[in-house]
């Protein structure tokens, strides 16, 4: 099947002007996000297909339109899935989950800017690069630590890195949202926050 976009000028104003930027938020059938970290996300067209294929609910809806001959349908923001599945407890080892067990600091003198990653046992001295041997780092204090052992350059992280659970990201989480969410998403990602009354 193919699918023709139906340029909406009206759907700017929702925040998703260009369709890849209309990506789907893919819910568990428990109505929670199926992957907090990374968030469960899904571009328009896997969206679509699992509708068809009648494996997922639509839950909300962007204004923007797709349409083919004899078909036409809103792009869904929300979806939910029909058969829940058991999701992952451990997040997965990736950059921004690194930064946010880490809070986005550098582990060494606490800056929030100019971040990157420091192996706390030099690669070059058999350190691996795994959650319990990398931290966030500034640039300067990378440099400064270069090759050497914590006590060598007498450079300990503030914490000792570990492996996080999704609710010691979640923690983290709402102080550093991605960089896009959706209105419509809300109520999925911060369901423990207090409703308005
Ligand atoms: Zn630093």
């Amino acid at each position: 099947m193919t699918i023709h976009v139906n340029p909406n000028p009206l759907a700017t104003l929702d925040g998703c002007s260009k369709l890849d930027s209309c990506p789907t938020l893919v819910l568990n059938a428990d109505f929670r996000p199926l992957s907090y970290y990374p968030l469960s996300l899904w571009g328009w067209q896997d969206a679509i297909k699992a509708v068809f294929l009648d494996r997922v609910n639509i839950v909300s809806e962007y204004e923007q339109v797709v349409h083919s001959p004899g078909f036409q349908m809103k792009l869904p923001s929300v979806v939910s899935l029909k058969t829940y599945i058991q999701p992952s407890r451990h997040p997965a080892f990736t950059r921004f989950n690194v930064f946010l067990r880490d809070k986005f600091s550098c582990q060494y003198c606490g800056s929030p800017s100019d971040l990157t990653f420091d192996h706390v046992i030099p690669r070059s001295k058999g350190g691996r690069t795994e959650w319990e041997n990398v931290v966030t780092a500034c640039s300067p204090c990378n440099l400064r630590k270069a090759d050497k052992l914590p006590k060598q350059a007498d450079m300990h992280p503030y914490h000792n890195p570990f492996s996080p659970t999704v609710q010691d990201l979640h923690r983290n989480g709402r102080s550093f949202p991605p960089n896009y969410l959706h209105e419509s998403w809300m109520d999925y990602l911060y369901w423990d926050t207090e409703l308005d009354p």
